[in-house]
């Protein structure tokens, strides 16, 4: 697994100093996605499904005659070209010109459906300069009448008044459910319908830099038999509830492969599975921000391990339960959410860093490997029964104040992102 930083750090120029890397923060105001409910009524449902429906046709539409087009440049050996925004938006004006239909909704949703493709295209070309297992596009796929729905707006089109949505087109205002304030006026919204049949809507604002004033130094270990234990020896697992909810999902999944495929009560199973998907995705997100939330509101610093070195993800096995466990979703909202903090920083050790293996009393590496199975062991420097996790989370902390000292980035903000290497020092005990 890799970490994601945001793209603006990693083209930043790294201050280097005793082998540590520093990708210093950039502060700026942040472009965020703000969710809510949405309740149309009937006659709204029948509008919105439109504008899915018309967006869906216009993009498979557009990616079969991309498709046509690179077969023909193919068999006349040309070299395929790679369709811009304005080729697509001119082939739409065609296409509306055939479809008179798709003027009954409004032509940004559409323009958007052909900009879609084009980001899909672009996104599928850029990831064939890496190599395959690393690519994270694939190729465009047609979008289907099921599953997820979705089309976006721009200011031009859309506007809320007296806490209702208006939408080009839609006589009536539609009803939302405003959970949280805006932070700003909304650059654009996205409104999505889930296979369940849940409507949300989802706004882009500008929201103000996040500041928090944490003092404490964090280390956190991961790891499967609890998700993340913390140097204060607090552990988190998934909790109970989802795993209840897990159980169920099996449950169910059974039922939907034992009905008869589009029967009646093989649609009523195949709802009933989609909804619990979304329950337990909420539940699961739910609870990963609200404890990144804290993890990040309380700390100065945030070291990890670098997780390229981590024994779970070179294990096939281990790897899917460690997917599976959404751990990668949890350790990503630490990430993005401490750098968008502007008074937390996030430390990660150097590959291989043995934060397992050394006595966080002493700093005495033990001198044997130990067994995934151990998950208490008796130290031979000072005897204490040190326990597994949380002896390898107090290791990454002391390991990040370390590294806060030599730079002198104790209690300072905004210095971003360091990633940590061994010194020279380190490497002679080790
Ligand atoms: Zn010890």
């Amino acid at each position: 697994m890799q970490l994601e930083f945001l793209p603006q750090m990693l083209k930043s120029t790294p201050s280097s100093g005793e082998g540590i890397q520093i990708l210093p923060k950039e502060i700026k105001p942040l472009q965020k996605g703000y969710k809510y409910e949405l309740y149309p009524n009937k006659e709204q449902k029948e509008y919105l499904e439109k504008i899915f429906g018309s967006c869906r046709r216009v993009y498979n539409d557009l990616l079969a005659m991309q498709i046509e087009k690179h077969k023909e440049a193919v068999a006349n050996g040309t070299k395929p070209t790679f369709p811009s925004l304005q080729n697509l938006s001119a082939i739409l004006t065609s296409l509306k010109a055939a479809n008179q239909w798709l003027y009954e909704v409004p032509s940004v949703a559409l323009q958007q459906a052909a900009r879609r493709l084009e980001v899909a295209y672009k996104n599928f070309f850029r990831g064939l300069k890496v190599p395959k297992a690393k690519r994270k596009h694939r190729f465009p796929k047609f979008k289907s009448k099921r599953g997820f729905q979705s089309f976006t707006l721009t200011t031009n089109a859309f506007s809320i008044k007296d806490g209702y949505l208006y939408i080009a087109k839609c006589p009536t205002p539609i009803k939302v459910n405003w959970s949280r304030e805006l932070p700003s006026a909304p650059t654009s919204l996205t409104i999505n319908k889930s296979p369940s049949g849940r409507y949300t809507v989802s706004f882009v604002c500008v929201a103000p830099p996040r500041v928090t004033s944490g003092k404490k130094i964090v280390g956190i270990d991961v790891g499967l038999k609890s998700l993340i234990t913390t140097s204060d020896g607090e552990k988190y697992d998934n909790p109970r509830w989802l795993k209840t909810s897990l159980n169920k999902l099996r449950r169910l999944q059974k039922a939907l492969r034992r009905k008869q495929k589009d029967s009646h009560n093989y649609h009523k199973a195949r709802l009933a599975l989609a909804k619990l998907h979304e329950h337990i995705s909420n539940q699961r997100h739910d609870w990963q921000h609200k404890i990144t939330r804290k993890l990040v509101d309380e700390s100065q610093a945030i070291c990890i391990e670098d997780l390229r070195s981590s024994f779970m993800f070179h294990n096939r096995r281990l790897a899917r339960t460690a997917a599976d466990s959404g751990l990668a979703s949890l350790l990503h909202k630490l990430q993005y959410k401490a750098i968008e903090a502007t008074g937390c920083n996030i430390i990660t050790a150097y590959m291989h860093y043995p934060s397992s293996h050394i006595c966080s009393n002493t700093g005495l590496k033990l001198d044997r490997k130990l067994e995934l199975k151990e998950r208490a062991w008796e130290c031979p420097y000072c005897s204490e029964i040190h326990d597994r996790d949380v002896n390898a989370a107090l290791n990454l902390r002391n390991y990040g104040y370390n590294i806060l000292l030599t730079t002198g980035l104790l209690n300072t903000k905004f210095f971003g992102v360091i990633l940590g290497k061994a010194s020279e020092l380190e490497k002679e005990i080790l």
